[in-house]
């Protein structure tokens, strides 16, 4: 993790500084998005001002992204108490947590961290444990502090948390997930990975071309991001007249 690419957020969203506190706290957040990705996120608290919120990390299937220094502190933990769980409340706050906010997705109408996503924020989590000496115990959700609903997935099945508490300690964190799927496992990751590339937009480089060919009758424009299979490959290329004639 020591590659990890630097866009600053914008300096009206976060505290230079922390006021002399040292960094006692991890924070895990979610971004609430649908099939956003970490420099997304980075670009927007980039070019936005006055937003009232930033985090130190973002993270998606394939990467992390940094926005504000972890020297600086961002402000992703403060805000009013939401529900009655707020057990780090005035414990963990801004000027002496990090925060690391998870990339998600909606699957059948429902927030979803991505299994990547999870490992890539695994990855992340255990690199800063390590280096500030932070213990699993001082890795928290945003709603043990506020009481705020996220990262929700993990809110709504506490379970999903305790497994991720767990690889951050566990001897080999990655490895450990890794096992042969069934067909059944393999067909059911499909649909979720399907589902999730559903409803995306296309690329900046190929929306003129999609909107092009939407026009032009040759794809229907819908799921720009999903595979071509082969039987729609051909059923493009007679639409192109290049075929039956
Ligand atoms: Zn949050």
């Amino acid at each position: 993790m020591t590659n990890i690419p630097f866009l600053q957020a914008d300096s009206s969203n976060f505290y230079s500084g922390r006021g002399g506190n040292s960094i006692k706290y991890i924070v895990v957040h979610y971004t609430a998005g649908n099939g956003d990705t970490a420099m997304n996120n980075a670009q927007y608290f980039h070019n936005n001002s006055g937003l009232q919120a930033s985090a130190h990390y973002f993270v998606d299937e394939h990467s992390v992204v940094q926005s504000v220094r972890d020297t600086d502190g961002a402000w992703h933990c403060g805000g009013p108490l939401e529900s009655s769980h707020h057990p780090l409340h005035n414990i963990c706050m801004n000027r002496n947590s990090l925060g690391v906010e998870m990339c998600s997705d909606i699957v059948g109408g429902k927030y979803t961290i991505t299994q990547q996503t999870v490992d890539r924020t695994v990855e992340l989590v255990r690199w800063l444990m390590d280096k500030y000496g932070i213990d699993v115990d001082h890795v928290v959700r945003h709603y043990d502090v506020t009481g705020k609903d996220c990262p929700e997935p993990w809110v709504r099945d506490e379970s999903l948390w305790r497994k991720f508490k767990a690889r951050l300690t566990a001897k080999d964190p990655i490895e450990e997930e890794i096992k042969d799927m069934t067909d059944k496992e393999f067909a059911q990751y499909m649909d979720r990975y399907l589902a999730a590339k559903a409803n995306q937009q296309p690329h900046p480089y190929a929306a003129e071309a999609w909107a092009k060919a939407k026009a032009a009758g040759i794809v229907d424009g819908s799921k720009p991001q999903c595979p071509l299979t082969r039987e729609q490959l051909v059923v493009i290329l007679q639409r192109l007249g290049l075929i039956g004639k």
